[in-house]
């Protein structure tokens, strides 16, 4: 286990902006991500997955990032996956596939870890991460507990583990076949390349939607669609995204997500809170 002093966390993230971390490592199992917290207790950490919900301001973060892309091992026994928390939900989706486990389709695509996408309950096309969850394995008070599912809340984007490291978490599938499964993952895959604007950097939908709430609808109403501040740029594609359209400071994207919340409450009188994760 390397870590590394002054690393730019641009290529550390999809949003592919924003500063410097004091320091970075990647452990490369999970006696070393408990050593690391043990020794780094009291002191300032941010865990790290994919990155792919997450922005970097551009000052920098001031302590260690713990990215967890080591951690990817993966086993099943019957319709009961495990997996540590790194484990890229591309990869995930693969094994699932080869070992005819079906249930997880929908998440093809999101470019994010198990772990990730535990701690922001993510989903999409009407399912989410916490329909599969059985329990979860975390790191609080030094030692590694057990955290069934009907301890955690999970809501829309939101889980209660916050400032709980995720070591392991175990899903509750269904057998299926991978001929079938292959296909749901690319009819899903197909919808998002549609929808989404995959081939500019970003973090996803910026704002949580609502049962009322669909922040893309509101921000199209109001025109805002195209806007850019310095190189980040409301989609064009997706006005729920800001992209980097290239040259793109952290700075510049906090701008645009400010601009948006107060035309939106300006003009239309709802608040739209951000689903993405603003390192502090
Ligand atoms: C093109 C694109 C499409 C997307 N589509 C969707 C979508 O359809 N649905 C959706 O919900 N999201 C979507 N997202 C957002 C994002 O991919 C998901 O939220 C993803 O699950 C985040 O995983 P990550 O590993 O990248 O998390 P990161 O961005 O690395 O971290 C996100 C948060 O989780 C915490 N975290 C990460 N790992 C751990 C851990 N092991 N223990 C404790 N905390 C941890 C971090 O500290 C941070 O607070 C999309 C993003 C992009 C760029």
């Amino acid at each position: 286990m390397n870590i590394v002093s002054s690393y730019p966390m641009a290529s550390a993230t999809t949003f592919k902006c924003g500063g410097i971390a004091k320091w970075f490592v990647c452990p490369d199992d999970l006696f070393e991500f408990a050593s690391l917290l043990k020794l780094h207790q009291g002191k300032k950490y941010f865990i790290l997955g994919n990155g792919s919900n997450t922005l970097c301001p551009d000052k920098g973060y001031d302590g260690l990032v713990i990215c967890t892309k080591n951690l990817n091992r993966i086993k099943h026994n019957e319709t009961s996956v495990v997996c540590e928390s790194g484990v890229d939900l591309f990869n995930l989706n693969s094994y699932l596939a080869e070992n005819n486990l079906g249930g997880l389709e929908w998440s093809y695509g999101i470019p994010g870890t198990i772990g990730g996408a535990t701690f922001m309950n993510s989903g999409a096309f009407g399912s989410s991460m916490s329909d599969f969850i059985e329990k979860v394995a975390i790191f609080d008070d030094n030692k590694i507990k057990l955290l069934y599912k009907n301890e955690i809340n999970f809501s829309y984007r939101k889980s209660s583990l916050q400032g709980l490291p995720i070591f392991k978490v175990w899903l509750n599938l269904k057998k299926s076949d991978k001929e079938n499964i292959i296909k749901q993952q690319n009819l899903v895959f197909e919808e998002r390349k549609l929808k989404q604007p995959l081939t500019y950097p970003s973090a996803g939908s910026v704002f949580k939607r609502t049962e009322n709430i669909i922040p893309a609808k509101i921000i199209d109403k109001l025109g805002l669609k195209g806007v850019k501040i310095g190189g980040a740029e409301i989609s064009k594609k997706h006005s729920g995204f800001i992209v980097n359209s290239g040259g793109a400071t952290s700075t510049d994207v906090l701008n645009l997500i400010k601009l948006i919340q107060e035309a939106v409450l300006g003009k239309e009188n709802i608040r739209l809170e951000q689903e993405i994760i603003i390192m502090e």
